[in-house]
């Protein structure tokens, strides 16, 4: 029988105690075998809390596990690019978190480290996992809309106050709401529409919670085939409720609570044939992440989202920062 696959967990943060834990052992013959946080005390008493055997305090150690054949990095997004570096180097299959860095230049070379490495990547955009975003884009595909002339995706919410440190207060670590969520709703409009943006106009906001970054941003994009896109993020909006709309010449698609991390949410389709609710069966999100990077582990292929992918949404994302602080029309830099 075949040794299974041993996760070392890079950060000892909130999302992979809250769902990267559960999401690795959901696949079979796949553990957590060890985490790294700054501080040893943390990270022993993470470990014992989620039942993980080894706690390191240095990339280095964790990477000199033999028991570690991936590392899934959540750390904040500052030290990302080091961090993959690191990990591509020792011959580790390399899952991180978004954005993947601050600078395009950085991403750029995180993924071509992982490619000369013959690793794995993967950027861990959860919402194109979601089964209610693939049954969207099934509509969209099967061409039941027509051509699509519009997407408007609502992503404010309230940050949870556990959440509220670096975010909120922390620029150099790649805090405020455009890095944060702008980067998930670029991979959602990429997935949806199967083009990148063109060009984006923005605004951002302080709404009262972060100190010296943005905590809500109004953006449009314009797409190749003319489609424009519209999104709304915040950190401090508690009852708006997420969602998004597809509007096309014969049909509009209604989501409601579809931009989030929990396997829910609701998609209606309208046509001149009438209303209909998709039937979806929901999965998580995560696991769903996992299992197609188990399978590109194992077979070759890619991350349900790859490095590349990981680029094109932190492009989009650095191109509306650069509109909202100047205040004009932004065409996204994709390396080329
Ligand atoms: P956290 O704030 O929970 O953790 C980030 C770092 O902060 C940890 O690596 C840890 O450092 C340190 N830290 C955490 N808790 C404490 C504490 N109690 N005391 C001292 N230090 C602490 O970050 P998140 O989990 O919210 O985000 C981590 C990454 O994941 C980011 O890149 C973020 O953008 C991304 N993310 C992605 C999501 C998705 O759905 N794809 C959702 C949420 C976040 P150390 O490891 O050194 O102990």
């Amino acid at each position: 029988m075949s040794k299974g696959i041993g996760w070392g967990f890079i950060g000892a943060s909130t999302i992979a105690r809250q769902w990267m834990v559960k999401a690795v052992r959901a696949q079979v013959g796949h553990d957590v075998v060890a985490v790294m946080s700054s501080s040893l005390e943390r990270g022993r008493a993470y470990a014992d809390e989620l039942g993980i055997p080894e706690a390191y305090d240095s990339v280095d150690a964790l990477l000199a596990d033999p028991a570690v054949d991936a590392v899934y990095i959540s750390t904040t997004n500052e030290l990302h690019k080091d961090q993959v570096l690191a990990a591509a180097a020792a011959g580790k299959h390399v899952l991180c978190e978004k954005p993947l860095a601050l600078t395009l230049q950085d991403a750029t070379e995180m993924v071509a480290a992982c490619r000369t490495a013959g690793v794995v990547m993967g950027t861990n955009h959860h919402l194109r996992n979601a089964a209610t975003h693939q049954a969207i884009r099934a509509e969209i595909d099967s061409g039941v809309i027509g051509d699509v002339v519009a997407l408007r995706i609502f992503h404010a919410v309230e940050l949870p106050s556990n959440l509220q440190t670096w975010r909120i207060n922390k620029p150099q670590a790649g805090g405020g709401v455009i890095l944060d969520i702008v980067v998930h709703d670029a991979d959602t409009v990429r997935f949806l529409l199967g083009e990148d943006p063109l060009d984006v106009m923005a605004c951002a906001q302080h709404g009262g919670m972060a100190a010296n970054v943005e905590d809500g941003s109004m953006v449009i994009m314009r797409m190749p085939s003319g489609a424009l896109v519209q999104t709304h993020e915040s950190f401090v909006v508690p009852f708006a409720g997420t969602g998004l709309e597809v509007h096309g010449t014969q049909g509009s698609i209604f989501a409601r609570d579809v931009m989030t991390q929990r396997p829910l949410g609701e998609v209606e389709l309208v046509t001149a044939q009438g209303r209909r609710t998709l039937s979806i069966e929901h999965h998580d999100l995560y696991a769903h992440s996992l299992a197609h990077f188990a399978r590109a582990m194992r077979e070759g292929g890619e991350a349900a989202v790859s490095g590349e992918d990981g680029v094109k949404s932190l492009a989009v994302a650095l191109a509306v920062a650069e509109s909202a602080s100047e205040g004009r029309l932004v065409r996204v830099q994709y390396p080329v």
